[in-house]
């Protein structure tokens, strides 16, 4: 009995040894292979034959075993903060130091970048965060979605989204996930990643059993697949303030601590869930003079603001309906009817960090 014993035991250790020891693969991605401890970037070509387009992807690939994690910016290409961020994070981050792969979009939207377009891609006035999964054969911006459901986030073991107000935003800062009852692991996956991040408030998409119609947003792509993915909105009107920079930069790091791709502690964070948004619309079209901020509390009755007419003759008030926290709002006087011009994170009273 002893001696099988033994056997058993040196060859279990071998094999434990063999294991613990076993080399980390190189990370096959655009047909090129990155070792461990290396770097990579590339533009991966898209292409509907009439228009083109390249998406700027660089792999940190570690030499420690890990999850992949895909980090995309510029999804909206007049949301400067998350592309600035990124670009930043590329300077610094070193694959070395890495257990695990960061898979990093520098910028999802090069054609509404350069156009300085809001929300559209300029070639086929497309919004690219309302295509996903995106279509093999679609125009250009679905084409790019495909291309990014595919290529990065298919890749992914977590995925996290970056976006800031557009021209006409002014918001106030936040994390968001996705939460679906009937996928509570996801959701929990989810909802730690979102609080690592930092944010004083997260915001929880869904908030019902399943997804049931077609992803359409970036992140919500990674959900249908099954892979957790939280999104972080930062910055406002367009601006690449550097505070928001900061701020988009700090909440990666600490993603990257959260999932162990980086060795160190993470700061303490204990936000407000928001399950509830409410968005107020225009009545009417003309313009509009906002009368609070971003992040600003309000409650029923409160006046938000008031549209004139094109003449400039008052046409109504926009008031609060609930309480909670401006998380963002159209800050500029151009309005059409039935446009959202405030989103309030429902918060009561008693809750406000
Ligand atoms: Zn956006």
């Amino acid at each position: 009995m002893r001696l099988p014993f033994l056997l058993l035991l040196s060859s279990w250790l071998l094999f434990a040894f063999a294991l613990a020891a076993k080399p980390v693969p190189s990370f096959r991605f655009a047909g090129q292979l990155v070792a461990p401890g290396q770097k990579l970037s590339v533009l991966l070509p898209v292409t509907d034959g009439r228009d083109s387009t390249v998406i700027p992807v660089t792999v940190f690939h570690g030499r420690q075993p890990g999850p992949v994690l895909g980090i995309i910016a510029g999804v909206h290409g007049y949301e400067y903060p998350p592309i600035i961020a990124a670009q930043q994070l590329a300077q610094t981050l070193d694959p070395a130091q890495l257990s695990g792969t960061v898979l990093l979009v520098h910028l999802a939207n090069v054609p509404a970048f350069l156009g300085r377009r809001l929300q559209v891609n300029p070639q086929d006035n497309k919004n690219l965060n309302r295509v996903f999964p995106g279509r093999a054969d679609g125009t250009i911006t679905e084409r790019l979605a495909w291309r990014l459901s595919n290529d990065i986030i298919g890749r992914c073991t977590h995925v996290i989204d970056v976006h800031a107000g557009d021209a006409n935003e002014d918001l106030r800062p936040y994390a968001g996930y996705y939460e679906y009852t009937g996928t509570p692991a996801l959701s929990a996956q989810g909802r730690q990643m979102a609080a690592a991040l930092g944010f004083p408030y997260v915001v929880q998409f869904g908030n019902e059993p399943s997804l049931q119609e077609a992803s359409m947003y970036c992140s919500r792509e990674a959900i249908k697949r099954g892979i957790p993915a939280v999104d972080i909105e930062c910055g406002r009107f367009g601006q690449a303030e550097a505070d928001n920079v900061a701020q988009i930069k700090q909440a990666l790091h600490q993603l990257l601590v959260h999932l162990h791709l980086l060795p160190g502690e993470l700061a303490p964070n204990a936000p407000y869930f928001i399950a509830r948004r409410t968005t107020v619309s225009s009545p009417h079209t003309g313009f509009f003079y906002p009368l609070v901020k971003a992040g600003e509390f309000v409650y029923p009755g409160r006046r938000l603001g008031y549209v004139t007419d094109l003449f400039g003759r008052p046409l109504a008030d926009i008031v609060a309906p609930v309480t909670g926290v401006v998380l963002y709002m159209t800050a500029t006087p151009p309005t059409s009817r039935g446009e959202g011009l405030f989103s309030i994170g429902e918060v009561p009273v008693a809750a406000r960090p």
